[in-house]
């Protein structure tokens, strides 16, 4: 008989499964009595004791298992990319189709899974030492509403991986479609191995829901992926935090670019969602050389040139003057399409704008906000230090995320080591920094403040140290 593929996989799911029904529970890696709730609880006590049950069984599984679980919500997401995608738009109404649908579609079989895990090892003349990356246990994750079931899936992809659970405390605008997603995954997941509510989450979140999990003594971790509310709270949390903050990434420009390649990556990156990407291109700064020539092109690339006056009328809606004297990004124009962003300008599109963009200066609210909108303000300096300067004072100290477009090796370096961010993309669109067009991993989850970076699996472990002494060397 051939072993072809499927068929190996259906003889481990069978094994693995029977080792979830076969009476094997008196071990404790058999299940826990099915919940009927497909992982979707009413509070954060309930959701957090149900994932803490579900680690009891699952922390004795083999890894099997856990490629069994990561198998299941890659699956899902990419088979069901086109139905899930529709609706986490028509929930949040932010956002494009085609890049809610890519995101499950594309980007979460780049989110690494146990393949990633590795051990560490020592062997000498005192014997072998090993490093292991063990689970934390019961994760919290925090989730944002600009990706609300992408990022849930990348980071269960990653913290199963690592042989945790989590529970979820969605934004309350990108709940129903996280809640879905959860209830799909659970129903594969319980197939395919037998176990339940390996991924929990709070069916009606509220930020007392997100309190009670930061503050509950089930959560060993906490992964809070927002903006700078949430992650001040999780930074002062009692609570060991991952903490995937805000950015506001600039695009610097300078003479050596190819400009063609530059104004082809500012479209995509920041046309990606209609800009809801912390990660996507919010203000560029341009060398006065060839500032002219760069507008020019991305008119060539799907931008739709707005003059000043359009600009100041676009501004006027975008932005709110607050109680606190503050202007405000409104958040009715925040991942609108950018033919929606013209006529807030007074003016129709062409059919196939990807973006509006036009010239500012550097003091401009859409330079110094981070806006979440496909309008991108393009700011004309007179050499490169002086872009690299403003673009490092429009990022506000984030360390998030910078974009360099130039052949000068010397220039990658200063603007490098100025910035000093988490992700740092060279002649390419921000998305390359995630593996979409780039080398490396992808996740929803890039923890500045915190030091991980790009989340991974070993993220979400706890390194343990097995010293052998005077044994087990083997040459
Ligand atoms: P948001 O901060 O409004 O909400 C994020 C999550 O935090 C939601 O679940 C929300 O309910 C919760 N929340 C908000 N304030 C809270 C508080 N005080 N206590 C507890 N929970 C709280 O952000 P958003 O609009 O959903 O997402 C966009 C923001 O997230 C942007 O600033 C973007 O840059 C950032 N983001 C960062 C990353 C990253 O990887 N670094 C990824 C995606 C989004």
């Amino acid at each position: 008989m051939e072993m072809t593929e499927d068929l190996i996989r259906n003889v481990i799911q069978q094994v693995l499964s029977q080792m979830g029904t076969g009476g094997s529970s008196t071990n404790g890696s058999g299940p826990a009595r099915p919940s009927g709730k497909d992982g979707v609880y009413p509070t954060a006590d309930a959701a957090v004791v149900a994932a803490e049950a579900a680690f009891k069984h699952y922390r004795k599984r083999p890894l099997a298992c856990r490629r069994e679980a990561v198998r299941c919500i890659r699956e899902i997401c990419v088979g069901q990319a086109e139905e899930l995608g529709r609706m986490e738009l028509d929930e949040t109404k932010i956002g494009r189709l085609d890049h809610k649908v890519a995101k499950l579609r594309d980007a979460i079989p780049r989110a690494p899974g146990v393949e990633y895990l590795r051990t560490d090892n020592w062997s000498g003349d005192d014997g072998i030492t090993l490093t292991d990356y063990a689970p934390f246990g019961v994760i919290g994750a925090i989730t944002p509403v600009t990706h609300s079931l992408p990022t849930l899936a990348g980071n269960a992809i990653n913290m199963l991986a690592a042989g945790n659970t989590v529970v979820v405390n969605a934004h309350p605008s990108g709940a129903k479609v996280a809640a879905e997603g959860v209830r799909r995954f659970n129903r594969a997941i319980r197939q395919a191995i037998g176990l339940d509510d390996l991924i929990t989450i709070i069916e009606t979140p509220t930020l007392e829901s997100a309190a009670a999990l930061f503050d509950h003594k089930g959560v060993k971790l906490l992964v809070v992926t927002g903006g700078p509310a949430v992650a001040r709270a999780a930074l002062a949390s009692k609570r060991r935090a991952v903490v995937a903050g805000p950015g506001n990434p600039p695009v610097v420009v300078d003479a050596t670019a190819d400009l063609e390649n530059a104004a082809k990556s500012i479209v995509l990156g920041a046309a990606f969602d209609n800009n809801l990407l912390c990660i996507g291109e919010k203000q560029v700064f341009a060398v006065s050389d060839v500032f002219d020539r760069l507008m020019e092109a991305v008119g060539r690339h799907g931008g739709f040139r707005l003059n000043a006056a359009q600009i100041d009328a676009l501004t006027r809606k975008a932005f709110t003057l607050g109680d606190d004297k503050h202007y405000h990004v409104n958040k009715d124009l925040v991942g609108n399409d950018a033919a929606v962003l013209a006529r807030h300008a007074g003016v129709e599109a062409p059919k196939g704008t990807e973006i509006v963009y036009g010239e500012t200066g550097a003091d401009h609210l859409f330079v110094e906000h981070e806006q979440m909108m496909p309008f991108i303000p393009f700011v004309r300096v007179p050499d490169v230090d002086r872009a690299i300067d403003l673009a490092y004072a429009s990022e506000h100290g984030y360390g998030h995320t910078a974009i360099l477009h130039s052949r000068d090796t010397s220039v990658m370096s200063r603007m490098g080591k100025r910035m000093d961010c988490t992700v740092f993309v060279v002649n390419g669109p921000s998305i390359a920094g995630l593996g979409l067009g780039g080398e490396g991993v992808l996740s929803f989850s890039i923890a500045g403040p915190t030091g991980e970076g790009v989340t991974t699996p070993l993220t979400f472990c706890r390194q343990r140290r097995t010293a052998v002494v005077g044994t087990m060397r083997f040459v």
